[in-house]
């Protein structure tokens, strides 16, 4: 079997969400599955004005803490814009592509006047038009887009997760590859990114599976080895829509900061679309490395089930060597982490407060589900204060009582 080289290709534009994570993951586990496979990193930054530094941090930080380790990168996308314009020059002159004059009123005026026009822009007028005249005109500097031109047929590929995908190349139009303003386009750049990574399968979300097509038509075009294709299923929240920040949590960073041990939300990520086809659902990483494949990912959407996640966690928590769980849980009690240390030394008979911390931890760690609870558990110990159980309050009390 050929070395899987796959990657990771996070837009910093948001902090690293569940789904993201999820595709992470799966990258990483097919790269460890082989001992020479290579799991790269592209940070996707080509979009200015909606990146910045502090999201590529907070996603970096996000995939070092699920234990995500990169062999190559973050490449910058950004870095790579010559590189993506001598490819579309390169389809240009090879006349698998043209110039698009269109004008920016012209084109406007058709989206507003003919809103139901298969085709766009004028594009008999462009497809056309003498390549003499074109270079000409460019050489006037008048501004245009450069356009793919799709080739009659049909695209298909084996996709490593949906079987045989087809498409009819009419329903996909001659997709921009540069715009007017010079940019390349997210299709142009992934090719010519992953062309010179050597990426060999490129394994994503299912919202991707319209871009594919186009992107196996440019690999064609450009004479490059088309990769192999995994499109993994969406995550939904309960209630069936995408997972987003309306279900409360949906970043990986709001989940430690909910308590969340990184084994536990590891193991639970790689079960939203994969199933190890028995009844097991307790992974460590290595475990999860020698059974996870992508064959048994399945087509249909993911439910993010946080009880589950939360049950998952609570076993981790029972498992961990509960001295591993002291500074989480220390970081957990938060602005009372003075005021703790300083009670668990009154309460050990030589004032040593980690050992009084870490004897709490042993003594309550199987019976919390995440490690908010255990700080929560040990405050009762330490500061002699109870704090109710939300849903078992509202159920019990009439009214929460004062504390
Ligand atoms: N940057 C794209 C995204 O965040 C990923 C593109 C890809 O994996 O091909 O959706």
């Amino acid at each position: 079997m050929t070395p899987p080289r796959v990657r990771f290709a996070p837009s910093p534009t948001g902090y690293l969400h569940v789904g993201g994570a999820r595709t992470a993951l799966y990258n990483w586990l097919v790269a460890r599955s082989h001992p020479d496979g290579v799991f790269a990193l592209r940070i996707e930054d080509t979009d200015r004005d909606r990146s910045s530094a502090a999201m590529v941090d907070a996603i970096l930080e996000g995939m070092r803490w699920l234990g995500l380790d990169w062999d190559e990168g973050p490449v910058h996308q950004a870095d790579g814009v010559e590189g993506h314009r001598a490819r579309a020059l390169e389809l240009l002159e090879a006349g698998r592509a043209y110039r698009d004059f269109t004008d920016p009123e012209e084109l406007a005026r058709i989206r507003e006047e003919e809103p139901d026009r298969a085709v766009r822009w004028p594009r008999e007028q462009w497809e056309r038009l003498d390549p003499e005249e074109a270079e000409l005109r460019t050489a006037r500097g008048e501004h245009h887009a450069i356009r793919f031109r799709v080739p009659s047929g049909e695209t298909t590929w084996e996709d490593r997760i949906h079987g045989t995908v087809r498409f009819r190349n009419e329903d996909l139009e001659d997709l921009v590859l540069l715009r007017t303003d010079g940019t390349p386009t997210y299709n142009l750049a992934v090719v010519a990114d992953d062309a010179a990574m050597g990426i060999n399968l490129v394994i994503r979300g299912d919202d991707h599976i319209s871009n594919t097509p186009k992107q196996i038509l440019l690999y064609e075009a450009l004479g490059l080895p088309v990769p192999e294709f995994a499109h993994a299923p969406m995550i939904l929240g309960p209630d069936g829509k995408r997972l987003s920040k309306r279900h409360g949590a949906a970043s990986v960073g709001e989940f430690e900061a909910r308590g969340i041990l990184p084994e536990a939300m590891t193991n639970f990520l790689a079960l939203l679309g994969w199933s190890p086809g028995d009844d097991r659902e307790l992974f460590g990483p290595t475990e999860l490395v020698e059974a996870f494949s992508l064959d048994r990912v399945g087509t249909k959407a993911a439910v993010f089930d946080v009880e589950k996640l939360e049950w998952m966690n609570g076993r981790y928590m029972e498992a961990r060597d509960p001295s591993t769980l002291v500074e989480p849980v220390l970081e957990a009690l938060g602005a009372d982490r003075e005021r703790a240390m300083e009670a668990a030394s009154a309460q050990d008979p030589d004032g040593d407060a980690r050992r009084r911390v870490l004897q709490l931890v042993s003594l309550l760690a199987s019976r919390a589900r995440t490690v908010t609870d255990l700080a929560d558990a040990l405050r009762i110990y330490l500061f002699d204060e109870v704090v109710p159980e939300e849903k078992a309050a509202a159920k019990h009390w009439y009214r929460k009582p004062e504390m």
